[in-house]
């Protein structure tokens, strides 16, 4: 089905989020032309750093902040943000786990200065996290493929020892059993704390890939913060896409395929209920149905500090850490998120901390310096979360709140306002479930496809899932470029291939 019979250009992307622009990156590669339409007036989506005019020279982050995935997906690879100039910083440690009655649990970069960290735990944690750092490439393309083609990396010898031990580790982590390979409350928690970046009740399959994923990066090449924010890393993809003559429209709200011009090929990078709303009615019945039945995740409420010092952690050691993840033990963990999904506001919400000038100096101006916070909350909850944030982050950093000289809390009911793909909060673009991951929105052996309509989902709605690693969108354009240009060869995406 063709909506527009004549075209007025190759390709349209609706939203210019890492997917949106890693697909018209890759289309325009193509020789195509390519239209992105996006509905706020600045490029990134998730990965926007903007001046919110709480200190003068201060800019925050107001989505992702650390980027394990953005420098080790094969997408950014190919592209290399690096030899295009995005300075990515990665700290000397990864992640820290601040406990209440104990000094932290820190992932160091340092594989063997972590397991030192772990006492009777670090023969384990070096024989699972620390054996999939050394074989990261296998586990990222195992993790951040599209579900349906058999990953090259199966093909390597060395897939037979990673493959079955992220196999496990995600077996034992996702299950009751997940108390097993650790007997310390210092290695569950570290792992417990990166498992929750997928939020949801723990135990789960889902969580304990996330914790293999990340927690092997966090050995590998690390969790990086880009010098100057995640901006940067939009501008270098948007600097492509102009050099191949692509454009982006802002401030330009796709609420129905009237508003979208004519193109012979239209991605969405958008929420699945959403393509649905836009395609209202144009869609196979079945099709329009999953789509909208694709549940929402919980929420996230995002604060975004300005302080006059460094955030005074009672362990030292954790300001050498890019993100801070407050949550206490496992159990508490568990219990925070178990509320969460039951609707009710947690008392210590699971809080995630990034102070981006542990890398980057350049972001301090006047003495002052911002501070990237979120809190898993239920979905939709509209309480400022300011306030409870401040409360998680002093319970390990007393006199933090004296630090505090201009904030700005946005609750899970506003988030869509900056970004209308964070439906409620939802981060996620969708609950983040195993079965999910793979039917991400539908079990269609194509997930990006919708129908043959022409339109295509590139978000991160479908495979590989949440986080700034552009891969929906590379998938999403592999296919269109087969089906609606007959070209089987993906572009090369080097810097060098620049106009
Ligand atoms: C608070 C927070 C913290 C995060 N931290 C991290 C982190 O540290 N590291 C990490 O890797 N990931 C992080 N993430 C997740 C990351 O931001 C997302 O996974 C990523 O941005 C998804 O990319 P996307 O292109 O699929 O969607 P988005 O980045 O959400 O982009 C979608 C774009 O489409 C636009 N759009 C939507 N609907 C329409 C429409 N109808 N018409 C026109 N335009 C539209 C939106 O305005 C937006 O620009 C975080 C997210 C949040 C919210």
């Amino acid at each position: 089905m063709s909506i527009h019979p004549v075209p007025e250009v190759d390709v349209v992307v609706v939203g210019s989020g890492p997917n949106g622009l890693a697909a018209a990156v890759t289309l325009a590669r193509a020789g195509l032309s390519v239209q992105v339409l996006e509905s706020q007036d600045t490029i990134g989506g998730g990965a926007r750093t903007l001046d919110l005019g709480l200190a003068p020279g201060i800019v925050h982050d107001i989505c992702s902040a650390a980027h394990p995935l953005a420098l080790a997906s094969p997408f950014f690879s190919a592209f290399d943000v690096e030899a295009r100039g995005v300075r990515a910083v990665a700290p000397t440690a990864s992640y820290a786990q601040p406990l209440d009655d104990e000094p932290a649990a820190i992932a160091w970069r340092d594989v063997e200065r972590t397991a030192d960290g772990l006492g009777v735990d670090g023969p384990a944690w070096r024989a699972t996290l620390g054996t999939l750092s050394r074989h990261q490439d296998l586990v990222v393309e195992l993790a951040l493929g599209d579900k349906r083609s058999v990953p090259p990396a199966l093909l390597s010898p060395r897939t037979l020892l990673a493959a079955p031990l992220f196999g496990a580790l995600i077996g034992l982590q996702g299950t009751p059993a997940w108390n097993l390979p650790f007997r310390t409350e210092r290695a569950r928690a570290l792992l417990g704390g990166v498992a929750a970046h997928a939020i949801g009740p723990m135990p789960s399959l889902a969580m304990a890939g996330t914790a293999g994923l990340l927690g092997s990066i966090a050995h590998g090449v690390g969790w990086p913060i880009p010098v100057g924010g995640s901006q940067s890393i939009v501008d270098v993809l948007v600097a492509d896409l102009r050099a191949h003559g692509g454009r982006v429209l802002t401030g330009h709200h796709v609420r129905s395929w009237r508003d979208v011009p004519a193109a012979r090929a239209v991605l969405l990078d958008t929420p699945a209920p959403a393509a649905a709303d836009i395609l209202g009615g144009r869609l196979p019945a079945s099709l329009e149905r999953a789509l909208r039945r694709f549940p929402h995740g919980d929420g996230a409420a995002k604060v975004d500090f300005v302080l006059s010092g460094p955030v005074p952690w009672r362990d030292p050691e954790v300001a050498e850490a890019g993100t801070q993840h407050l949550g206490g033990s496992r159990a508490q963990m568990a219990y925070a998120e178990a509320e969460v999904a039951a609707g009710r506001f947690p008392q210590r919400p699971m809080t995630l901390v990034s102070d981006p000038s542990v890398v980057d100096p350049g972001r301090i101006h006047g003495g002052l310096r911002p501070l990237w916070a979120y809190a898993h909350v239920p979905a939709g909850d509209t309480t400022d979360p300011t306030e409870h944030v401040t409360a998680q982050i002093e319970r390990f950093a007393p006199g933090f709140r004296d630090l505090i000289v201009a904030s700005q809390g946005i609750p899970a009911s506003q988030m869509a306002e900056h970004n209308p793909a964070l439906v409620g909060g939802d981060i996620s673009m969708g609950r983040v479930t195993m079965a999910g991951m793979i039917a991400r929105p539908t079990a269609r052996l194509d997930p990006y496809r919708l129908a043959g309509t022409g339109w295509y989902l590139c978000s991160q709605a479908t495979p590989p899932g949440p986080g700034v690693h552009g891969m929906s969108g590379w998938h999403a354009a592999r296919r269109v470029l087969e089906h609606e240009f007959g070209i089987r060869e993906m572009p090369d995406l080097a810097p060098s291939a620049a106009v």
